[in-house]
């Protein structure tokens, strides 16, 4: 009996002796570390996952509503090709995606009135009254740049700007064109303004313009040069090629019926691809030189107000012609 006391004694002191030491053990190394590591841990892990989401979050919130978009748009069935590459342009290039996913100054708008047949065409009077020579990608992603926007030509005879000229077509062509029921939009309407040809691309973009008509005025060092020729982009253009072929219906149309409002001569059909304005769009464009300021006849008839309504109706009679067979985008 004394024995299997003492047996139960020592039993009961070794285990009391473990406990305790177990106890005392655990305390002093999981206390110190604890304090000390997990409160750096919290801030930084909810900040760095928050800031995580916000990015995926916005990021997906531009993505989504483009790609939505985009595939809204092909309702006409000539282009069923448009959003895929509109999306593989976005994609292609890692380093070039901040330039792609161009966004306006939330002070560059357009101005838009709305019309009842469906079309939305985008115009924009070249050039302002100061050009800004700060620079900007000739393309999404590209590498080269050029001058946001240039202070254009002017008359060689009585200094009257380019910039006065196209404004003043381009209000005859709103006119025109919200008669015949065109929701019309205006990259600009006044001349003191500071608007870039990517942001002007972007507003016809963002508009999913039908048409964006682009008005200026030419200038040449040989002053017998005179007519009327619209610029857009190759078919083998890396930014936009794939509207080559739309863009080339929109200006064959608005050349030939420009020409038969004026009489003016041909300058033609002038394909390149070195037009930021040009470069940046994702709806069809063309860059209508409406005549060189550098020759005296012309000129004199560029500031002439009839012969201005004569080149408006003929746009806009070209911009009927070419919506004709084209369902509206929007
Ligand atoms: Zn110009």
């Amino acid at each position: 009996m004394k024995k299997s006391m003492r047996r139960l004694l020592a039993v009961l002191c070794a285990a009391l002796f473990l406990l305790t030491a177990a106890a005392c053990g655990k305390d002093t190394p999981a206390s110190s570390p604890a304090p000390g590591t997990l409160p750096v841990i919290g801030p930084e892990g909810p900040e760095d996952s928050s800031a995580e989401t916000k990015e995926a979050s916005s990021s997906k919130a531009e993505s989504v509503p483009q790609i939505t978009e985009t595939d809204q748009q092909p309702s006409s069935k000539e282009q069923p090709t448009e959003p895929q590459t509109t999306e593989a342009q976005t994609e292609e290039p890692t380093t070039q995606d901040a330039a792609s996913d161009w966004t306006l100054p939330a002070n560059v708008t357009g101005f838009r009135t709305e019309g009842t047949n469906g079309y939305v065409i985008v115009i924009d009077p070249g050039h302002q009254e100061k050009g800004n020579s700060e620079k900007e990608p000739v393309g999404p992603g590209a590498t080269e740049t050029k001058a946001k926007v240039s202070s254009g030509t002017a008359s060689r005879f009585n200094g009257y700007p380019e910039y006065k000229v196209n404004m003043e077509v381009a209000l005859k062509l709103r006119q025109i064109l919200l008669e015949r029921g065109y929701t019309v939009i205006m990259t600009r309407t006044g001349n003191a303004v500071n608007i870039s040809n990517i942001e002007r691309a972007t507003i016809a973009n963002d508009a999913h313009a039908d048409a964006f008509v682009r008005l200026h005025c030419n200038g040449s060092e040989n002053n017998t040069f005179h007519g009327i020729g619209i610029y857009y982009q190759t078919p083998n253009n890396p930014y936009n090629g794939d509207l080559h072929g739309e863009a080339k219906a929109l200006n064959s149309c608005l050349l030939e019926h420009m020409l038969s409002a004026t009489g003016a001569r041909r300058d033609g059909l002038i394909e390149s691809d070195t037009y930021s304005g040009i470069n940046w769009c994702k709806v069809p464009a063309g860059l209508v030189e409406m005549g060189y300021m550098t020759n005296q006849e012309e000129d004199a008839k560029l500031q002439d107000q009839a012969y201005q309504q004569k080149l408006a109706v003929g746009i806009a009679d070209g911009i009927d012609e070419f919506v004709s067979t084209r369902a509206p985008k929007n």
